[in-house]
Parts: C-alpha cells; sequence; structure tokens
C-alpha cells in the first residue's frame, strides 16, 4: 500500500519523522515495533512491516498478555519502515506529541499470504521482541468504524494466544519505558525537545503550540506521578504556554521533574 495518507498528513519542513523512503530495508526478517504515543489520548501504535512499509494500528489501552483481555487496536495509515525506530517529539501537526519506542522486533506471519490474512481480517503472527512475544492475532471486527477509504472496517482487536508467553501481567505497567533510551516520556522530552524545537518551533500561540504545551505538562505529572507519592508542585505553577522559547518550555519541564524527585530522596534520607 503507498504512503500517499502519511504523507498528506505532515509537512516534513516541520516535523522531525522521517520523510518516507520504500525498500530502505536489507534482509528478510520483517520488523516490528509498538510506540507508545502522548498525543491528544496515550495510546500505542503497533506496526508490522510488510512490503516495505509498517502496516499500523492504533491501540488505545496497549496490548495484552492475557487472552481474555481483547484490545481495540484501530488499523491507520501505513507508516513508512525508517518511522519503526523513531523515538522523539512531534513538535506540530498531526500526531503532535511525544513518541516512545516501546518495544520492537521481528515478527514472523503464521499464514502463507499476509495479503490474504488481511483481507479477511484474520492475520496470526509470532513476536520476538523484548516485551512482546508468542503468538497473537489481529481480527478485524463487523462493522462499527467503517474504513475511510470504502471497504472494509476500520476495527480490530489484538489478542494474544495462549502459549508460555501468556499471562496476566500487566505489561504496560510493568515494563512503561523505552526500549531505546530506557526513558520515559519526560526523559525522551528532556533529550530530544532542545535539539528538536530549535529548528521546529511551535507556531506561537497556535492551537499546536498549545496542545504541545498541554502534552509537556502530562508528561511532567506522569513522571512526578511515578517518582514521589505527593509532595510535587502542580503542573500549573509555571504556565508553560506563555514560555517565549520551547528550549525554555523544555527547561521548564525537566527542572519540575528534578523538583518532583526531591521529596522521594528527602523521605529516604530521614530513615
Ligand atoms: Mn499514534
Amino acid at each position: 500500500m503507498a504512503l500517499e495518507e502519511y504523507r498528506r498528513k505532515r509537512d516534513f519542513s516541520k516535523t522531525p519523522e522521517p520523510e518516507p523512503k520504500v525498500g530502505a530495508k536489507k534482509g528478510s526478517e520483517l520488523f516490528f515495533c509498538v510506540q507508545k504515543h502522548l498525543a491528544s489520548h496515550l495510546h500505542y501504535d503497533f506496526r508490522l512491516e510488510h512490503k516495505g512499509v509498517l502496516l499500523s494500528w492504533a491501540v488505545p489501552k496497549g496490548p495484552s498478555l492475557d487472552p481474555k483481555t481483547k484490545r481495540l487496536a484501530m488499523m491507520t495509515e501505513d507508516h513508512p519502515y525508517d518511522y519503526g525506530e523513531f523515538e522523539g517529539v512531534i513538535p506540530e501537526g498531526y500526531g503532535a506529541g511525544i513518541v516512545m519506542l516501546w518495544d520492537k522486533g521481528i515478527w514472523t506471519p503464521e499464514v502463507n499470504d499476509v495479503d490474504a490474512a488481511l483481507k479477511k481480517g484474520d492475520l496470526k503472527f509470532t513476536l520476538n521482541g523484548y516485551k512482546l512475544k508468542g503468538s497473537w492475532v489481529l481480527v478485524r471486527t463487523g462493522g462499527r468504524f467503517p474504513g475511510a477509504r470504502g471497504g472494509g472496517d476500520r476495527s480490530w482487536l489484538l489478542i494474544k494466544h495462549r502459549d508460555e508467553w501468556s499471562g496476566d501481567l500487566d505489561i504496560t505497567e510493568f515494563a512503561p519505558k523505552s526500549v531505546k533510551s530506557g526513558g520515559d516520556f519526560e526523559d525522551i522530552l528532556g533529550a530530544d525537545a532542545p535539539a528538536v524545537w530549535l529548528t521546529n518551533r511551535p507556531a506561537k500561540g497556535g492551537d499546536a503550540g498549545a496542545m504541545l504545551a498541554q502534552i509537556i505538562e502530562r508528561a511532567a505529572r506522569l513522571k512526578a506521578g511515578r517518582d514521589a507519592e505527593g509532595g510535587e508542585r502542580s503542573a500549573k505553577d509555571t504556565n508553560e504556554a506563555n514560555a517565549p522559547k520551547a528550549a525554555r518550555v523544555a527547561k521548564t519541564a525537566r527542572g519540575r521533574a528534578t523538583a518532583a524527585k526531591r521529596p522521594a530522596a528527602r523521605q529516604k534520607r530521614r530513615r
């Protein structure tokens, strides 16, 4: 499938996401990844390499290792192969937010004809990633979310098959961080944001800029919630939306994360 939709939704002079290049890969192993994406809603983008592109599904709750827990997976537009290793900040436009490479590895179809399986709406496969392993299936559901291109439904279910890799461990809770950097959203933001934003500043006062500021605050709150039980400063204490430069926004977010760590450290010393 072509990448027109991916291309159409993005301005490559303004986003650090890679421009599509088809056929960039070598070897016969098929790549898969899951990118945790803090955008307007937190979700997990599940991607399977097929014919030079990444077939993509947005999974709002993320994958479950429990075969009884079927996770909604909305099929989205194909992404370029090179996008699969991307981790960083999308400053504005479609998908604005923070992308974390949550898992990656090799996938193997358990069917002879992937295209036929996709058409049928029943794709069985094996994953060999850092977090997700063993046998899985993507099954298209009936009729609730008709596809934009006519023909077919966009809603699928991602289901773990029962095997030695299934269980009731909540993998998104147990292993929430990046397999690329080891960091969480806040770390990714702190590491990558200045470089990205020097050349890709969000439009001042624009919707995308305001939305990104909100996402930065959410990332900081997620971090604060994990690092300290109470005692962290409210996200409202500083108003990133009014910061004159995007770089200062990143600095503020980092400063808050450091501040959030302090109470926990103090408690330790007291004991
Ligand atoms: Mn996404």
